[in-house]
């Protein structure tokens, strides 16, 4: 049932894009091959020799896979993969990954299997204006405000919760305009300001509700609208993959509660340091800042 899911699971668009890794995935769960008298008559499934993965190989996007059969480990780049029992992972891009990178798995006999992957570039909305970029740093009661609250969000976003949300299809938490773009980032005089991390989706008012897009865990209910994030909701998808929520006015869950795909949340509003209200949405993986829109598909 379980993993059986994830080689087959409804990813259609993605089965198109990646087919032959994807057909290799599915007749190796023993499920695709009409039985025929030449076919060797065994139920095991073949060994996999190289990773199967399928996915957004792209700035920002995501994979789930398989590990090649028997890896005692596996790793992307230097980041340690989390692998079930058969194999099954998930991986991400940040949104400036470099162009390539290779999944390495270690088998029993120290050997490794490596199998590069190509990350596409990303067009992202870069707008240059003739402004400095806002002048002097963090005044000292700002910071002493601020530091307690970068703790919890960076305690929230490391747990480690057994969380499914992982091999989920994401839905939109809310459906609106979507009023800002993951990764879009202004240039002021030749200085970066950082980029949007996350997507903004707008309904023109305040006290909409919003749902989980995946299962998972709530690692952070703030109790009092935090002084740029407003009332912020972090929900742990496991495998290292997270959601936040930001500029709420109001929350329906609390810190531990499991949440089903679907499941009310909250409601939004502009909380926060926000120009109106709307509901900022941002995914990452460990340190990986990811493209919502990767996981959903165009807003209905
Ligand atoms: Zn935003």
């Amino acid at each position: 049932m379980k993993r059986i899911a994830l080689a087959a699971i409804p990813l259609c668009a993605i089965l198109l894009a990646a087919g032959g890794y994807a057909a290799a995935s599915a007749s190796a769960e023993g499920d695709a091959e009409p039985a025929e008298s030449s076919a060797p008559a065994v139920d095991a499934p073949a060994p996999r020799t190289q990773f199967s993965i399928m996915g957004e190989r792209t700035q920002g996007g995501w994979v789930r896979g398989l590990a090649p059969t028997g890896a005692v480990s596996a790793r992307l780049g230097t980041q340690e993969l989390v692998l079930e029992a058969d194999g099954a992972f998930f991986a991400a891009f940040d949104r400036d990954a470099a162009g390539q990178e290779e999944f390495v798995a270690t088998m029993a006999d120290g050997s490794t299997i490596v199998t590069p992957v190509v990350i596409a570039p990303r067009n992202w909305n870069i707008e240059h204006v003739n402004v400095a970029r806002s002048a002097g740093g963090a005044s000292a009661s700002f910071m002493e405000r601020r530091r307690p609250e970068l703790a919890q969000i960076n305690a929230a976003r490391t747990q480690d919760a057994p969380a499914t949300g992982w091999e989920e299809d994401f839905i939109w938490p809310l459906t609106g305009r979507i009023s800002g773009r993951f990764g879009s980032q202004r240039i002021y005089r030749g200085e970066p300001g950082s980029y949007h991390s996350g997507i903004d989706i707008a309904t023109g008012g305040s006290g909409n509700p919003f749902v989980a897009p995946a299962s998972g865990v709530v690692t952070l209910a703030t109790d009092r609208p935090f002084s740029l994030e407003g009332y912020l909701l972090i929900i742990d998808h496991g495998h290292g993959l997270n959601s936040a929520f930001l500029h709420l006015s109001d929350i329906a869950v609390k810190e531990g509660d499991v949440v089903e795909q679907g499941q009310l949340l909250g409601h939004i509003g502009s909380s926060g340091r926000a120009t109106g209200p709307h509901l900022h949405w941002s995914i990452k993986w460990r340190d990986a800042r990811l493209d919502p829109l990767l996981f959903t598909g165009p807003m209905p």
